[in-house]
């Protein structure tokens, strides 16, 4: 059996107790998470219930073009009203270089890349958060109105650790 094939054991007997009026596509706590995919980082580890946030993920939790795209999908049409970008220690990305990464993965699959493709590999934590808020202000529809702030989150310790950041939007 798959995990798939498990997961869908699984849907068989949730559906069963499933009660959709509990949940809206609105976050109940107006609240986006634009944050890194590690299985080590969970929405219970900021006291996060099913139905209040958006979480946005991605590797590395990086403000690319698509996570942008979906912040914006979600303080224009679904009303969160503040973002916390959380990276973390020990992220993946930053154990290799943009090339090395390019190097192994093409290794292993065995051709070149077809599209382009950015990994967007980083070496210092907090400055890699203060970064996704600056490309997240530097977009002119995310504007003041939207509460913007960066953490990092220890993977050891479970502790978040903000990013002092100062916002220059207009
Ligand atoms: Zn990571």
């Amino acid at each position: 059996m798959s995990v798939i094939d498990e997961v869908l054991a699984a849907n068989a007997r949730y559906k069963e107790t499933h009660d959709a009026s509990l949940y809206s596509p609105s976050p109940r706590r107006h609240l986006a998470v634009l944050m890194c995919m590690d299985t080590r980082l969970l929405s219970a580890a900021l006291g996060l219930d099913f139905g209040d946030a958006h979480f946005i993920r991605n590797a590395g939790g990086i403000a690319t073009d698509d996570a942008i795209r979906s912040l914006l999908v979600s303080h224009y049409m679904l009303g969160t009203k503040e973002v916390m970008v959380i990276n973390h220690t020990d992220c993946g990305l930053m154990k290799a270089t943009e090339e090395e990464m390019h190097q192994i993965i093409e290794t292993k699959a065995g051709r070149p890349p077809n599209m382009p493709v950015r990994f967007h590999a980083f070496k210092d934590v907090a400055k890699n958060v203060h970064e996704q808020l600056e490309r997240l202000a530097s977009h002119n529809w995310v504007r003041k109105e939207l509460t913007l702030r960066g953490f990092v989150y220890d993977v050891t310790t479970g502790h978040l650790t903000e990013v002092p950041w100062e916002c220059k939007r207009s």
